[in-house]
């Protein structure tokens, strides 16, 4: 007879959660994951899938604009939000059944319902407890919004994928990867998008030539910047729209207000205090390098740990620490080097590696690669848009250091060299590559 019910209990079916769940289920172990929203966690329901389909959607608008120069001529575009959500929402569906079917052909037991730790091996979903050697904390993030009059009526990245009807006038709060892909995709879907940011320039942490390139390319686009702004108070007006009074004295208007300032650990109600588990001092589930907690039977992956809040992330450490526990023979540590990630504005900034600040901060002398030119599709539609691409390479070892790019398919372009870097590239590999003609990327072949 097993002492317990299962040999791993996963609480949360996100990113991380499935995976591990999916790959222990593969290595014999009897898995069971509990789930309280949505199957497929934040990425596909709330984070990077309809936020990419919106981004696509936003796309649209230039693309319209663009077939002009090429001889199209197009009837004026109408656009249909409530069409979009619904087809969105089809679709997550769609992707939910498919981490449902997923997960039980694995052999996991699916229990729908929010999971309470009560000890160490001891977890209870719907009043019912279940035992497990080893409990797996996959429980993601939520939106951090802070405290300020009149926050309630403002909403978070949770509700923007279904608002009932496009606002006219938005306003994000916030500089980093989703205040940038908001504001870039409210501004493509027609509405007058300002953001604001408390810092000098947004994208802090990223290379200081994308942040100023970004910030050029999207005011010329006609998206309201506004930096060094910080919100006092929020007071809704009689005829329902939104009066932003800012710290400096000035007041915004708009119909709807985003903040993008930050996710917390998921850690509501999950009983933590019932096990020997403890928070690191941003307040994550300190984990060590094997994900393990304080407390021996439980561990914990993904965005409620401290470490990159990417989706690629979690699915990694999933998988690590599935074969760390069920299979330690084919254990890889995740190596969090030289990780690539992309900003889905219009146009796309993709990263890996180092900003040229950090490079020089750890005393790198470098030698700077940079590019900035008119991609060749804007010629014929007339748009003055230009791309930027930068190389930083170590002068002692020839090697690329980091890889930047703002740009069309900037994400599916470093997606690619991501593979080179890993494997160690150096600048003369990169030279003595032939590009492929005519395209953007083969920029990266040939700066000299
Ligand atoms: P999650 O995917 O958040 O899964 C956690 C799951 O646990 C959830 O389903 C939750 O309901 C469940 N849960 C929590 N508590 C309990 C409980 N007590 N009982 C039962 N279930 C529970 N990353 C990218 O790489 N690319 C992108 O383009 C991208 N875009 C994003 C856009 C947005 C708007 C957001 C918010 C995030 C985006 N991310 C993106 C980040 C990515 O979504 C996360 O890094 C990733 O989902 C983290 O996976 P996870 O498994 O740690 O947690
Ligand atoms: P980020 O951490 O990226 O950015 C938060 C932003 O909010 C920063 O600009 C920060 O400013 C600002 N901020 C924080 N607190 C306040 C405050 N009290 N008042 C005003 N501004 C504040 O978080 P996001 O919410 O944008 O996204 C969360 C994470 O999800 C990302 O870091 C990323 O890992 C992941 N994600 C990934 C995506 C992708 O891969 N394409 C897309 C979307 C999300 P400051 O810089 O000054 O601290």
């Amino acid at each position: 007879m097993a002492a317990y019910d299962f040999d791993l209990f996963v609480i949360g079916a996100g990113s991380g959660g499935v995976r591990a769940s999916r790959m222990a289920a593969g290595f014999g172990a009897r898995v069971a994951v509990a789930e309280d929203r949505y199957l497929g966690g934040t990425c596909v329901n709330v984070g990077c899938v309809p936020k990419k389909l919106f981004a696509y959607a936003a796309h649209f608008a230039e693309d319209f604009e663009d077939a002009a120069g090429y001889g199209w001529d197009l009837p004026a575009s109408g656009f249909n939000w409530s069409r979009l959500v619904e087809n969105k929402n089809r679709e997550i569906l769609r992707l939910n059944g498919i981490y449902r079917n997923l997960l039980t052909s694995a052999g996991v037991q699916l229990i729908e319902g929010r999971a309470r730790l009560l000890d160490s091996h001891t977890v209870e979903v719907n009043g019912q407890s279940y035992t497990a050697e080893r409990i797996l904390l996959a429980t993601g993030g939520w939106p951090h919004i802070p405290e300020f009059p009149g926050r309630e009526h403002v909403i978070s990245s949770n509700e923007v994928f279904y608002l009932p009807e496009l606002p006219k006038r938005t306003l994000v709060v916030g500089g980093g990867y989703i205040a940038i892909e908001f504001a870039s995709i409210f501004h493509g879907l027609g509405c007058d998008s300002t953001l604001l940011y408390r810092g000098e320039l947004f994208l802090r942490g990223f290379d200081l030539g994308v942040r100023e390139h970004v910030a050029k390319t999207l005011k010329d686009k006609g998206l309201d910047l506004r930096f060094n702004a910080d919100v006092e108070r929020i007071d809704k007006q009689p005829d329902g729209s939104l009066r932003v009074a800012l710290k400096s004295g000035e007041t915004l208007d708009a119909d709807l207000v985003l903040y993008a300032t930050g996710r917390k650990p998921n850690l509501d109600g999950l009983g933590l205090e019932n096990t020997a588990a403890t928070l690191d001092a941003k307040g994550f589930i300190a984990v060590d390098s094997d994900y393990q907690t304080q407390d021996p039977a439980i561990f914990a992956i993904g965005d409620v740990t401290d470490t990159l809040q990417l989706t690629p992330v979690a699915l990694a450490e999933g998988m690590a620490l599935a074969r760390r526990l069920f299979k330690p023979e084919e254990y890889r540590p995740v190596d969090y080097a030289d990780i690539p990630t992309a900003v889905f504005c219009i146009p796309n900034i993709a990263t890996l590696g180092l900003s040229e600040e950090q490079a020089r901060a750890k005393g790198y002398q470098l030698k700077v690669f940079e590019s900035r030119f008119r991609a060749m599709r804007n010629t014929l539609a007339g748009r003055s848009e230009q791309s930027f691409m930068k190389l930083l390479v170590d002068k002692v070892t020839d090697r690329v250091l980091g890889i930047h790019m703002v740009g069309p398919e900037a994400g599916e372009i470093v997606q690619g060299l991501a593979v080179a870097v890993k494997a160690g590239a150096t600048k003369a590999v990169f030279d003595a590559t032939l590009g492929i003609h005519p395209t953007a990327a083969e920029e990266f072949v040939t700066m000299r």
